[in-house]
């Protein structure tokens, strides 16, 4: 289904919003990967839904999806954008 791609906000890659097991709707890369749970420090949503801490591999056990949160080159956006402050500093 291909209705379910969107583009990044930050780095106009085309990413796909994978469902998790718990309902929530995450960003990833668009295309379908193998990796391997346990190790590494990628966040991947697998095809069953489970958010799985991983490190991709050609032969990995499990196909899923990375977090595109890993792999944006503007992720920092996310962030700075999450820690936003209104407080200015006050000149007196
Ligand atoms: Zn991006």
């Amino acid at each position: 289904m291909d209705s379910d791609l969107r583009t990044c906000r930050a780095c106009k890659k085309p990413i796909r919003w994978i469902l998790t097991a718990k309902g929530k709707a995450m960003p990833c890369d668009p295309d379908a990967i193998r990796f391997n749970p346990g190790v590494g420090k990628e966040i991947f949503v697998a095809t069953d839904g489970r958010v799985l801490r991983g490190q991709r591999c050609n032969f990995g056990q499990l196909e899923g999806f990375v977090s595109h949160f890993a792999t944006c080159p503007e992720a920092d956006m996310f962030r700075k954008s999450s820690m936003k402050k209104t407080q200015g500093s006050k000149e007196e």
